[in-house]
C-alpha cells in the first residue's frame, strides 16, 4: 500500500495542534487540521482516515459531540479516536469519553514518546486492515475468475457432449443401416467369394461402430456423468447370453469357449447388469480377437461375503499371443495398444480397456492382467453385488420366447429413415407378421387412431413430430387401448438418460439401433400372446 494514512487533528487552537504536528512530523503520515467540531465532521465525511486526535475542550460542539456525529456515517463507524485532554483522571470524562467509542486517552502535558508510540500503533494496525481489504477485494477478483472460468469450462463440456450426442446420432443412423444390411446381406446365403467381401464389410462397420460408442461412452465417463443402475439379475443368464453372443465368432474361427461358475455364487444378484456386460464382452471380445487357437474361459467366483453383500471375481482367460511385459502397464490408458500393428490386423481403439477399467473402478472393484506374450493373458476382476435371496428373475422375455413365426402380430413401424424402414420390415415380414409403416409421428398417430396395432415401432427423431410427442398423443387418447398400447422406442443413443427420457414419456421400452434381430424378435414377441 504506497498511500499514507491520514491523521486528523481537531482542536480549536492552532497553536496545539501545531505542537502536535512537530511531535508527530518523523511518521510517515499526512496530518489534517481541523479546529472545530464542524470542520472535522465534515472533513472526515470527505477522507478516510486512520485516526483522529481529538481535543475534548471546545467551544460550541466538543469533542464528545464531535465524535459521537462522525460515527454516525456507517463508513467512520469504527475510526480510531484518540481524546487528548487534561481530565482524562476524572471519571465523569472517562465514562464519557468511553460511551462515545473512544479507543484511547492522552492526558495533557504530552509526553511526545507516548504519543508517538500510540498513533505508531494504530498506523500498524490501519496498515494491516488495508492489507486485508486489498486482499479480500482480491480474492474476490479470483473467485469472479474462477467462477467465469468454472461456467465456461461447463460451457465446453456440454457443448462437446452435445456435439459428440448429435454427430454420434448422425454417424450411426447411416451405419445401422450399413450393418443391418450386412446382416441381411449374409442371411441370404451369398456365394463364398460374396461372403468374404460381406465379412469384410461387416468388420469395418462393426469396428467403426464400436469406435463411435467407445468415444462416446468414453467421453461421458471423463465428464463423471454416468450412474449405476441396480436391478436382480441371473448371473448364470448373463454370462451364457455373452457366451452366445461369441458364437459365430468362436465357431467361425474353431476356437473354445467356455463358462465356469462356482455353485457358491448366488442364482439372483442384484447390480448393474447392463455395465457388468459391457465390461465382459470388451474382455472376452479382447480374449476372442487376440487368440488364434485355443480356449478362452470366463470363471466367476465368490471372493468375500459380508452383510449381505458378495465379491464376485470374474476372470478372463485367453490362451493368444499374449502382451509384452513393457507394455503391460500401458494397455489401460486411452488409445494404447500393445503394438502400433494392432490397429491393422484386429482392429480396436484402444479406448476399451481404459473404459473397461473406469467402470470397474467407479464401481469399487479392481482390475489386473496377467499375461505372457505367446502363452495368453487372464485379465481379472471384483465387483460387490447385493444377495438376492430370489432363484430366478421373472418376465425374462428375452430368455423365454424361442424364435418362430409371429404370424398375426399387427406392427406399426414409424420411422423416417427409409433405408431403416426397409430393414426393419425385411425381417418383420419374415417372421409373417403384419406390416404398416409411418414416415413420421404425426402420421403414426393418424394410423393409429383408424387401426388396431399390437405393437408400435417408434423411432424418436423424426421431422414433423418426433416420436415423443406421437406417443403423448396416443397416450392421450381416450380408450383403454391407447394407453395399453406397447409402443417401443427405437434409438440409437447409449445414454442413461435418454432411456430414463423414453419411459418419462410413456413408452413401454426400447430397443437399442442398430438393432439386433434377436432383440428386436424377443422384445415384440411377447405382444402376440395377449390377443
Ligand atoms: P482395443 O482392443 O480396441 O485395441 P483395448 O483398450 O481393449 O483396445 O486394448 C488395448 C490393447 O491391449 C490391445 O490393442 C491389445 O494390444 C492389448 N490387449 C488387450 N486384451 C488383450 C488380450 N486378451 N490378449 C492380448 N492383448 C490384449
Amino acid at each position: 500500500m504506497n498511500v499514507k494514512p491520514k491523521v486528523l487533528i481537531v482542536d480549536d487552537r492552532v497553536k496545539n495542534i501545531i505542537v502536535l504536528e512537530e511531535m508527530l512530523a518523523d511518521l510517515d503520515i499526512e496530518l489534517v487540521r481541523a479546529t472545530s467540531g464542524l470542520e472535522a465532521i465534515e472533513k472526515a465525511n470527505k477522507t478516510e482516515f486512520a485516526l483522529v486526535l481529538m481535543d475534548v475542550r471546545m467551544p460550541g460542539m466538543d469533542g464528545f459531540e464531535t465524535v459521537e456525529k462522525i460515527r454516525k456515517d456507517p463508513l467512520n463507524e469504527l475510526i480510531p479516536i484518540i481524546y487528548i485532554t487534561a481530565f482524562y483522571n476524572e471519571d465523569y470524562y472517562r465514562v464519557k469519553g468511553i460511551k462515545t467509542g473512544a479507543v484511547d486517552f492522552i492526558t495533557k502535558p504530552i509526553i511526545p514518546d507516548i504519543l508517538i508510540g500510540k498513533v505508531t500503533v494504530f498506523m500498524k494496525i490501519y496498515k494491516q486492515r488495508k492489507n486485508l481489504e486489498e486482499e479480500i477485494v482480491w480474492r474476490e477478483q479470483i473467485e469472479k475468475d474462477l467462477k467465469k472460468a468454472k461456467n465456461l469450462a461447463e460451457d465446453a463440456t456440454r457443448a462437446k457432449q452435445k456435439f459428440l450426442s448429435t454427430m454420434s446420432h448422425e454417424i450411426r443412423t447411416p451405419l445401422n443401416a450399413i450393418i443391418n444390411t450386412v446382416n441381411l446381406l449374409r442371411e441370404e446365403e451369398p456365394r463364398a467369394d460374396q461372403m468374404e467381401s460381406i465379412d469384410i464389410l461387416k468388420f469395418s462397420a462393426d469396428n467403426l461402430m464400436q469406435i463411435v460408442n467407445d468415444i462416446l461412452d468414453y467421453s461421458k465417463i471423463d465428464a463423471g456423468r454416468i450412474e449405476f443402475e441396480k436391478v436382480e439379475f441371473e448371473l448364470r443368464k448373463l454370462l451364457t447370453g455373452i457366451k452366445h453372443s461369441f458364437d459365430y465368432e468362436v465357431n467361425r474361427r474353431s476356437l473354445k469357449l467356455e463358462i465356469l461358475i462356482d455353485e457358491n455364487i448366488p442364482p439372483v444378484v442384484q447390480g448393474d447388469s447392463t455395465r457388468l456386460t459391457q465390461i465382459l464382452i470388451n474382455l472376452v471380445g479382447n480374449a476372442v480377437k487376440f487368440t488364434e487357437k485355443g480356449t478362452i474361459t470366463i470363471e466367476a467366483k465368490p471372493i468375500s461375503e459380508h452383510d449381505g453383500q458378495i465379491d464376485i471375481g470374474f476372470f478372463i482367460i485367453d490362451t493368444g499371443i499374449g502382451i509384452p511385459k513393457d507394455m503391460i502397464g500401458m494397455i489401460f490408458e486411452s488409445f494404447t495398444q500393445a503394438s502400433s500393428s494392432t490397429t491393422r490386423k484386429y482392429g480396436g481403439t484402444g479406448l476399451g480397456l481404459a473404459i473397461t477399467q473406469k467402470l470397474v473402478e467407479m464401481q469399487g472393484g479392481e482390475i489386473k492382467v496377467e499375461s505372457k506374450e505367446g502363452k495368453g493373458s487372464t485379465f481379472s476382476f471384483s465387483l460387490p453385488f447385493v444377495i438376492s435371496d430370489k432363484t430366478f428373475v421373472e418376465d425374462d422375455a428375452f430368455q423365454k420366447t424361442s424364435f418362430h413365426s409371429l404370424k398375426g402380430l399387427r406392427v406399426l413401424v414409424v420411422e423416417d429413415n427409409l433405408v431403416n424402414q426397409k430393414i426393419v420390415s425385411k425381417y418383420l415380414s419374415k417372421w409373417e407378421t403384419q406390416i404398416d409403416i409411418a414416415d413420421n409421428g404425426k402420421i403414426a398417430v393418424d394410423m393409429v387412431a383408424k387401426n388396431h396395432y399390437d405393437v408400435v415401432l417408434m423411432d424418436l427423431h423424426m421431422p414433423e413430430m418426433s416420436g415423443y410427442e406421437a406417443t403423448l398423443k396416443i397416450r392421450a387418447m381416450k380408450d383403454d387401448y391407447y394407453q395399453d398400447l406397447p409402443i417401443i422406442a427405437l434409438t440409437a443413443s447409449v445414454f442413461l438418460e435418454d432411456r430414463e427420457k423414453i419411459f418419462q414419456f410413456g413408452m413401454t421400452g426400447f430397443i437399442t439401433k442398430p438393432f439386433n434381430p434377436k432383440e428386436l424378435f424377443w422384445t415384440i414377441s411377447p405382444f402376440l400372446k395377449k390377443r
